[in-house]
């Protein structure tokens, strides 16, 4: 199953905004598929919502179940503290006040108008888990819902961070929760970067000792991202508050230095084993799974280039996560993250394709 809609493309030069985030990628992946003949089932946001939600899919309350009231009072309020916390969570102002890769001059639209766009992401994010978890799909895409959108796993509890400004990933995890769709979660965050923001909100949610639906059912996080980098380059982590993403842990990390591209593969297959172990006897009801394309060594982003994988690589690395997942009959919602450039929609649509050609391995091991 793809949850794909033009819908939500963000055309970041229509607010001014001069970040090369291609608006195509989303639409190139779905070109290539449909060019393929692939046999994957598409839904746009309202097919996909339509028997699974009545009413609006994704409210305030959602997103203040894990981020600061506050925070999110200012999104959905008006005035300025949205303006404001969008030009933060998209790094578009200096600490001086100057603009930065931003130029409202040449906006078409205003800013503020980006959170719409934005919580239709949020939408995605979930409905791509409940459409995994309903088993919507046909062979070989039953339990599996990809979403070509999405993937915010930089925001943290009170503010946007690194071009997300509310956490999506987590935000339908713990819906799912509270409505009691899915207990105990796994996310398996492949992107170049950091899932610090994902990272700070699961820890803050266990210190203080939260329930869902009266049960603490859980979530797992694993990422496998750049050792050094943005946001673990040493100007991030000397400005880091103490307790603060991007200093804290997620259950398991899983740091590649520069030059150690040939390890990634065998690095990653350990760390699902490793955090299968540490689930002990709990098995998941769903794995999200955070498949950025910047590790692709064509990726357009200097701050992703200490990951180099080549394109099998990444498509291997899709392939070896769905298989592992699927050997043990765990659902998965896919979400696309980060990917930068003209060539960022490349290893999502090799490995969609190459689903139908080469179905993975379903076996046990
Ligand atoms: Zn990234």
């Amino acid at each position: 199953m793809l949850l794909y809609d033009p819908l939500l493309e963000i055309a970041m030069p229509q607010y001014g905004i001069l970040i090369p985030i291609p608006p195509s990628r989303p639409q190139k992946i779905a070109g290539f598929l449909a060019e393929q003949r692939s046999p994957l089932p598409v839904l746009n946001l309202k097919e996909a919502a339509a028997g699974i939600q009545d009413g609006p899919v994704m409210e305030q309350k959602d997103l203040e179940r894990v981020h600061d009231r506050a925070f999110i009072a200012r999104l959905y309020g008006r005035g300025n503290e949205k303006e404001k916390a969008l030009l933060a969570a998209y790094e578009l102002i200096n600490s001086d006040g100057t603009y930065n890769r931003y130029n409202p001059s040449l906006a078409e639209k205003p800013l503020t108008d980006l959170f719409g766009v934005i919580l239709r992401h949020v939408e995605g994010s979930y409905l791509a888990s409940r459409l995994a978890l309903e088993k919507k799909g046909k062979a070989p895409y039953e339990d599996f819902c990809f979403f070509l959108s999405g993937g915010m796993h930089h925001a943290r509890y009170d503010s946007g961070s690194g071009f997300c400004l509310v956490n999506d990933i987590i935000i339908a995890a713990r819906k799912l929760q509270a409505e009691e769709h899915a207990a105990f979660i796994w996310i398996i965050d492949v992107d170049a970067h950091k899932g610090d923001g994902s990272a700070e909100l699961v820890k803050f949610s266990r210190d203080r000792g939260e329930t869902f639906a009266d049960k603490n059912p859980g979530i797992f996080t694993l990422s496998v991202h750049m050792a050094r980098g943005w946001p673990l380059d040493r100007a991030s982590l000397s400005a880091a508050e103490k307790g603060r993403a991007p200093l804290v842990d997620s259950d398991l990390d899983i740091p590649i230095e520069e030059k150690e591209d040939h390890l990634y593969i065998t690095r990653l297959a350990d760390g699902l084993a490793e955090m299968e172990r540490r689930s002990g006897s709990r098995k998941p009801d769903l794995a999200i799974v955070v498949a950025g394309a910047d590790p692709y060594e064509k990726d357009g982003l200097p701050s992703s280039a200490l990951l180099a994988l080549s394109l099998d690589q990444c498509v291997e690395r899709d392939r070896l996560i769905l298989s592992f997942l699927k050997k043990r009959k765990i659902p998965s919602a896919w979400i696309l993250a980060g990917g930068y450039g003209e060539h960022a929609w490349e290893p999502t649509a090799r490995f969609l394709d190459s689903l139908a050609k080469r179905p993975v391995r379903t076996g046990t091991d």
